[in-house]
């Protein structure tokens, strides 16, 4: 283990056994000096970063996680989609300040459960919010060039080719550990019971 810990601060590639023994580790803070120490290596100083503009293009969603602060129900006076103008000047405004990157938000598949989330769909001309978002994300490639990040919950393989076409990342790293396979979730499961305390998720919309 001492010398896989020494091996890490190196900067040398690990072997698959050697980045396992890595969770054998119990000396924390030699681990986090030597990771530390690698980092160092491979970047030295730089922090990068892109900077974004949110577009909450739905804040209807199917499902009601306990700990959401984004999602909202259906209002009279908030239209249930963002239009495409509307997200075209959030867009231009984020271009304004310097932004590389559109971030979408929203919610899960709001028109599996919320009529006027259907009815809105259709006025639009789609059937569902994926679809939607992608001529959203594909409005804002080719009118302003920013680049389209969607963070759009569940997907279908078909929906994820369409959306990399008009993206650069279909996929959240905040995975939903609701939508996996039933050996994935607890004794109990119930995606509206679902607590507060089971955060899988790091970002509201995502
Ligand atoms: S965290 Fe995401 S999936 Fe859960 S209610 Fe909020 S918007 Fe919907």
């Amino acid at each position: 283990m001492n010398d896989t810990v020494a091996d890490l601060s190196s900067n040398v590639e690990l072997t698959d056994d050697q980045a396992l023994a890595l969770a054998e580790c119990r000396d924390l803070s030699r681990l986090m000096h030597a990771a530390a120490a690698r980092r160092d290596v491979a970047h030295g100083d730089i922090v990068s970063y892109s900077r974004k503009v949110f577009v909450p293009l739905t804040q209807l969603c199917r499902d009601v996680c306990h700990y959401c602060t984004f999602a909202q129900a259906p209002a009279q006076d908030k239209p249930p989609y963002l239009t495409i103008d509307a997200v075209l000047e959030i867009a231009r405004a984020g271009q304004a300040a310097q932004c590389k990157e559109v971030l979408f938000t929203l919610g899960d598949k709001p028109e599996l459960r919320y009529p006027a989330a259907r009815r809105a769909l259709q006025r639009l001309g789609h059937e569902t919010t994926l679809s939607y978002l992608a001529e959203a994300a594909n409005a804002v490639l080719t009118e302003t060039g920013l680049l389209p990040h969607v963070n759009p919950g569940c997907m279908t393989v078909l929906d994820l080719a369409a959306l990399r076409r008009v993206s650069i990342d279909s996929v959240s790293p905040g995975g939903r550990i609701m939508d996996r396979p039933t050996r994935c979730r607890p004794p109990g499961w119930r995606r509206s019971a679902w607590p507060a305390s089971a955060v899988f998720r790091s970002r509201p919309g995502s």
